[in-house]
C-alpha cells in the first residue's frame, strides 16, 4: 500500500520548502518531494538578495525605451536566442502588453506585499534554524558607471518613495568611503538601505530543510514523473520507487512547472530567463567587499559569499535546458575586474547555470488550479528567494481558509484560465 499524506509538495527549492514549512508549522501532515538533495538549482545559484527595492516588474514602460539596445543582441544584460524568442512570439507580446504606465503600479503593489513580509518571514526563521548569522542588513549598492543610468533611476526611486523602501544617492566620493573595495570607475551610486542578503542561499535553504524536519516534515528524494487524479486525493509517480498518495498537491516545480503541468491540461504561460555564476578569491582578503554590488552599466551583480566572491551575469532568454554558452559570464567578469580586484577562480566551483521562472506579468502564481486538490506556487522569475516566505503563507492561508495577509487576486493562477 502506497504512503498516503494530507499535502505533497513537490520541489524543494526556496518556494516548495518556504511552503512545506510552513503547512507543517501549522500541523499540517506534509512530504516535501525533490528530484535531487542537497538542491543545486535556482535557488542555490542566486545572488542571495533579499531585495526590498526589487519591485519594479521588468516589464515596465522604461523597457520599452531600452529594447533597440537590447534587440541588438549584443548586451551582456540581455542575449537572446532569436528562434526561442520566435517560437515564444505570443509570449513576449504577451509580456509586453503588460509594460503599460497603468499596469506597473499595481503589480509593483504586489510584489511589494509578498517581498517586504516575506524580510520579516526570513530573519524569524533564520533565528528559528539556527542560521542567522548568514543574514546581512547592510543593504545593497547599485553603481553606475555613466550619469545618464543614475538619472534613469527616478521613476524607481520615486516608487521606494511612495512604498516607504529607505535608499539614498550616493557621490562618488560617499561610494568610495561606503565601499572601499569598488575602484573609481563609478559617477555614482544608489544605495537600497532597507535590503538584506544571505552569504549562501543554497546553506539557507538547506537550513530551512533542516528546520522542516525537525518540525517532523517528511522529504522523499524521487524524480516526480506524473500526477494521477483520484477520486478524493491525487497520486504522485516517481522515476523509481513506489507511488504516494496526497489528498492535496503544491506544484512548487519553479522553471520545471510549465512541463509539468501540461500532460495535466494546464497550460501555465511560463518562460525562462537564465543566469549564471562563477566564484572569485578577493584579490586582497584586507580590502573585500562588504556589500551585494550591481553594476548597472556592467550589467552583473557581486556579492561576497561563503564560497568567495560570487559574480552573476545578465539574462539570457533561451530554451530551459538548451546549451551553457559562457559569453555573458566571460563578459561579466571582464566589467567586473575593472571595477574591483578580483582574484583567482575559486578552486572546485564550476561555473552554474539556471533559469528563473517567468509569467508574462511578472507576478508569481499562487493558489488553487481548476483540478481540485491541485495548488500552485511558482513563477517568481527574478525575486524568488526575496518572495518565498510570504508566498507560502499566501498558499498556506488559501489551502487552510484562513483569513490575512495580502489580498491573494493578483496571483491567483485564474488570470491564466488555469482556476
Ligand atoms: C542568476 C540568478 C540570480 C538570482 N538572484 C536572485 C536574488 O538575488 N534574489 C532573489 O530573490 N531571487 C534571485 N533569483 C531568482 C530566484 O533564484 C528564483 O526566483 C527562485 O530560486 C525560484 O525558486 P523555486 O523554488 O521556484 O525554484 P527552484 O529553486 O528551481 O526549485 C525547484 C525544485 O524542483 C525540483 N524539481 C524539478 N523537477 C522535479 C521533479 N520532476 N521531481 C522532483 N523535484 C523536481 C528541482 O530540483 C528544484 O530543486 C536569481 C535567479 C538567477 C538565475
Amino acid at each position: 500500500m502506497s504512503e498516503r499524506w494530507a499535502v505533497a509538495v513537490l520541489g524543494a527549492g526556496i518556494v516548495g520548502v518556504s511552503t512545506a514549512l510552513t503547512l507543517r508549522e501549522r500541523g499540517v501532515q506534509v512530504v516535501l518531494v525533490e528530484k535531487c538533495l542537497p538542491v543545486r538549482e535556482t535557488s542555490y545559484g542566486n545572488a542571495g538578495i533579499l531585495s526590498s527595492s526589487s519591485i519594479l516588474p521588468l516589464n515596465n514602460p522604461a523597457l520599452f525605451r531600452a529594447l533597440p539596445g537590447l534587440l541588438t543582441n549584443r548586451s551582456l544584460a540581455l542575449r537572446y536566442d532569436p528562434l526561442f524568442v520566435l517560437r515564444h512570439a505570443g509570449w513576449f507580446r504577451q509580456f509586453l502588453s503588460q509594460g503599460r504606465a497603468d499596469n506597473t503600479e499595481p503589480r509593483a503593489r504586489a510584489l511589494h506585499a509578498l517581498i517586504s513580509r516575506s524580510q520579516v518571514l526570513h530573519r524569524e526563521w533564520l533565528n528559528k534554524a539556527g542560521a542567522i548569522q548568514r543574514l546581512r542588513t547592510n543593504g545593497w549598492l547599485q553603481v553606475y558607471r555613466r550619469p545618464e543610468s543614475l538619472a534613469g533611476t527616478q521613476v524607481q526611486a520615486g516608487l521606494l518613495d511612495r512604498f516607504g523602501i529607505a535608499h539614498e544617492f550616493l557621490s562618488t566620493a560617499r561610494l568610495r568611503a561606503l565601499e572601499p573595495a569598488l575602484k573609481p570607475v563609478f559617477a555614482g551610486g544608489w544605495w537600497i538601505r532597507d535590503t538584506a542578503s544571505v552569504d549562501s542561499p543554497g546553506a539557507v535553504v538547506d537550513a530551512y530543510t533542516r528546520r522542516y524536519r525537525q518540525l517532523q516534515g517528511v522529504v522523499r528524494e524521487g524524480e516526480v514523473r506524473t500526477l494521477t487524479p483520484q477520486e478524493d486525493h491525487w497520486q504522485v509517480h516517481f522515476a523509481g520507487g513506489p507511488a504516494l498518495e496526497a489528498q492535496q498537491v503544491v506544484v512548487a516545480l519553479g522553471p520545471w512547472s510549465r512541463t509539468f503541468l501540461q500532460p495535466l491540461g494546464l497550460r501555465l504561460p511560463m518562460l525562462y530567463e537564465r543566469g549564471s555564476h562563477r566564484h572569485f578569491e578577493p584579490f586582497d582578503p584586507a580590502v573585500c567587499l562588504q556589500y551585494p554590488v550591481y553594476d548597472v552599466d556592467g550589467a552583473y551583480v557581486i556579492s561576497p559569499m561563503e564560497a568567495g566572491l560570487r559574480l552573476t551575469c545578465g539574462v539570457e532568454l533561451a530554451a530551459r535546458d538548451a546549451p551553457h554558452r559562457l559569453t555573458q559570464l566571460n563578459g561579466a567578469e571582464r566589467m567586473a575586474r575593472q571595477a574591483l580586484a578580483l582574484g583567482e577562480r575559486v578552486e572546485g566551483l564550476s561555473d552554474w547555470l539556471g533559469a528563473r521562472p517567468v509569467l508574462p506579468d511578472s507576478l508569481p502564481a499562487i493558489g488553487p488550479t481548476r483540478l481540485p486538490g491541485l495548488w500552485l506556487n511558482t513563477g517568481h522569475q527574478h525575486i524568488g528567494f526575496s518572495a518565498a516566505p510570504a508566498s507560502a503563507e499566501l498558499l498556506a492561508n488559501l489551502m487552510l481558509g484562513r483569513k490575512g495577509g495580502p489580498d491573494p487576486t493578483p496571483y491567483l493562477p485564474e488570470r491564466f484560465g488555469l482556476g
